[in-house]
């Protein structure tokens, strides 16, 4: 990024509603900066009525953009392509302009596995349980799947956690797959990944376990909230003696998957290590000062 936007500057964006606190401009306009290029990231607040004229406001004036809730799924109907990964997920994070044309990704599932594979854990015909069957869960579970996890769901709403496990037979080759109650959890799994909004704000002293002898016996626990930081689950896991990983890793890399789409080649390790410890140091700053919500 320059110091000076002008009208040669390549324009990048995040929709969707609410967006203020959206960390994806931090995270891309480091990017630019370090490599000194006319390019920058805005954050837009685009209501769900007003999609379409967002669209043809984007498709005119922007490279590329990113996509959060609730419009991952609606913008499907605005593009000309979608990628295999989008498309098996049925909701797009990333969409790439070119020549008046917009293709949709989906970059969660490689920002997911990510995250897992920086903490060494290998999944093979262990046992996963899942905390939520929302739109995240979709993609961590099929990535779960693909590791080939034998693969437990548990969520407070039975029939939505039976419908996503009906997708997902469809969708993987791995079909290991229960759904349970959260109540009748009683087994120890050796990865639990929470993906329900529970630890944080406004349910920020609360745990998506009803029983934390869940934890003991678990290699990983991986929780996809990053604000709080370290959510109370981490907390008690860490204190299990469980390896803990937050949403942080998952939405660092869903980003750096979607520069390289946008570039058409992969960022250099060095740069992706820098801002990721910009990133870290800054997140600290913020979370001790309480001024992020
Ligand atoms: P969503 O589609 O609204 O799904 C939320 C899920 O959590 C649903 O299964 C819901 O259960 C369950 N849930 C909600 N409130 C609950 C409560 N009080 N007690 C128990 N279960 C509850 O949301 P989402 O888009 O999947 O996002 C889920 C979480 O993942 C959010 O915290 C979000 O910030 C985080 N996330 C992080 C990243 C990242 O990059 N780190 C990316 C995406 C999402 P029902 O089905 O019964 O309603």
């Amino acid at each position: 990024m320059k110091d000076f936007l002008n009208s040669k500057t390549e324009l990048y964006a995040v929709i969707g509603d609410p967006i203020s606190h959206s960390l994806s401009p931090d995270i891309h306009n480091r990017i630019f900066r370090e490599l000194g290029e006319d390019k920058a990231y805005l954050a837009l607040r685009v209501p769900t009525a007003e999609l379409g004229e967002a669209i043809s406001v984007l498709k005119n004036n922007f490279k590329g953009f990113n996509v959060t809730i609730p419009h991952k799924e609606a913008i499907i109907q605005y593009l000309d392509e979608v990628d295999d990964s989008a498309r098996i997920y049925g909701a797009v994070n990333t969409v790439k302009i070119e020549d008046g044309r917009l293709k949709g990704y989906n970059t969660d599932g490689y920002g997911f596995v990510k995250g897992m594979e920086l903490a060494g854990v290998e999944l093979e015909g262990k046992k996963a349980l899942m905390l939520g069957s929302g739109g995240a869960a979709r993609v961590i579970a099929l990535e779960l799947l693909n590791k080939g996890c034998r693969l437990t769901i548990a969520n407070r709403s039975l029939e939505k956690a039976s419908k996503l496990k009906a997708d997902l037979i469809v969708n993987s080759k791995n079909k290991s797959i229960e759904v349970i109650h959260p109540l009748q959890l009683q087994e120890n799994y050796y990865c639990i990944v929470n993906t329900t909004p529970v630890g944080m704000a406004p349910l920020d002293q609360e745990l998506p376990i009803a029983d934390t002898k869940l934890l003991k016996g678990a290699r990983l626990v991986y929780d996809l909230i990053y604000n709080p930081y370290k959510t109370l689950l981490l907390q008690e896991a860490d204190a299990a003696g469980c390896s803990i990983i937050n949403g942080f890793s998952m939405l660092y890399y869903q980003a750096i998957r979607a520069q390289e789409l946008w570039r058409r080649h992969p960022l250099a390790d060095d740069l992706i290590d820098l801002v990721f410890q910009q990133m870290e140091n800054s997140f600290n700053r913020i979370t001790e000062s309480k001024e992020y919500c």
